[in-house]
């Protein structure tokens, strides 16, 4: 957190003294960002994951102000159909181009994010796991990690997996979420039922409470329709968010085909062609992930990399580079992170 608050600090003083500006007019080049965004909401009031919150509503309009302002914004279609990227991975565009997307399927993407798209005329895409939506979801292991610790009546807690410790529950809890998170992440970026079930009971939450409150947490089926009803894209997040790297064929088969195919059921059979990998960094996936999903019969496959592609690159269509907003990117951070991608292909902020 103080790494963030110092390079919100380093934006802040760029802004101020018009480098960033400066940076702007001069890195204007033909290229694309893909942005990534997974919740907007208030993170102060939210009962699940708050890191998971990449905007508050605010912010989020003062980032797309800026985006529109400084790039023609596509649609997931426009790339899909091999106008703008050819199957050799060259990028057609002659203005500096961006893609905006979220990831896993939260509902307050419809709620809170979409009014605000359209009303500035900004298209955006939805990468949807499929087990959170639909009638009996699946509720993400960090979900349920972090509600475990913030609605505990316990003061403290002892947990032995996946790391053993006593976390005092006094005060802020954000500190006690965020040591068992990073100690599944480090683990393989997943948690068992079984491990999940033990702290559920060992922190003593109302469990009807929150499946109640979970309920609203995700799209439903018709709201996943409605999303496309307001001209927005869909693509895929995998059936059950594992990690894809190392998997089984059949396993990664059940994910992106078995994914492919719920979406373009549930969404009276429109095309779904692209798939971005769950948690997308370079251990996420590799070459049989990228193998899968044309076997899939995806036509892109996003990753998360700060690298924005540009025409002449030769780019991996299987592996598109997608950039991680989080709640440390004020309006200010983001447009310093974003000029700088495009004027040295990749932000150090
Ligand atoms: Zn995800």
């Amino acid at each position: 957190m103080l790494l963030s608050n110092k390079r919100a600090s380093v934006a802040a003083t760029l802004g101020h003294l018009g480098i960033v500006r400066l940076i702007e007019r001069f890195g204007r080049k033909p290229g694309l960002v893909s942005l990534v965004y997974h919740r907007v909401g208030e993170p102060a009031r939210e009962p699940f994951y708050r890191p998971l919150i990449s905007a508050t509503p605010a912010v989020f309009e003062r980032q797309m102000r800026r985006v529109r302002d400084a790039f023609r914004v596509i649609r997931l279609e426009e790339l899909e159909s091999g106008g703008l990227l050819d199957d050799s991975g060259q990028l057609h565009l002659t203005e500096p181009t961006a893609l905006i997307t979220f990831d896993d399927g939260y509902r307050d993407n419809l709620t809170l994010a979409a009014p605000i798209l359209q009303s500035l005329q900004l298209p955006a895409t939805l990468f949807v796991t499929t087990g959170f939506v639909g009638e009996r979801r699946l509720l993400p292991w960090w979900d349920r990690v972090a509600y475990a610790v913030q609605a505990s009546p316990r003061s403290e807690i002892t947990v032995d997996q996946p790391l053993a410790a006593t976390l005092s529950l006094t005060g802020d809890r954000s500190h006690a979420v965020q040591r068992l998170i990073n100690a599944f992440i480090a683990r393989g970026w997943s948690a068992d039922e079984a491990e999940l079930q033990e702290l559920e009971t060992r922190t003593g939450i109302d469990l009807e409470l929150r499946d109640a409150l979970v309920d609203q947490l995700f799209l439903g089926r018709g709201e996943l329709e409605q999303w496309v009803a307001c001209g927005f894209s869909i693509g895929a997040h995998t059936q059950s968010h594992r990690r894809l790297a190392g998997l089984a064929e059949s396993e990664l088969d059940l994910e992106l085909a078995g994914a492919r195919a719920q979406l373009e059921l549930w969404l009276n059979n429109r095309k779904v062609a692209s798939v971005a990998y769950p948690y997308g960094g370079p251990d996420a996936f590799d070459d049989r992930t990228k193998q899968a999903a044309a076997w899939a019969g995806y036509r892109l496959g996003f990753v998360l990399d700060p690298h924005q592609t540009r025409p002449g690159d030769s780019n991996d269509r299987w592996a598109l580079p997608r950039f991680a907003v989080g709640p440390a990117d004020s309006a200010a951070l983001l447009r310093a992170r974003l000029a700088l991608a495009c004027w040295l292909n990749r932000s150090p902020l």
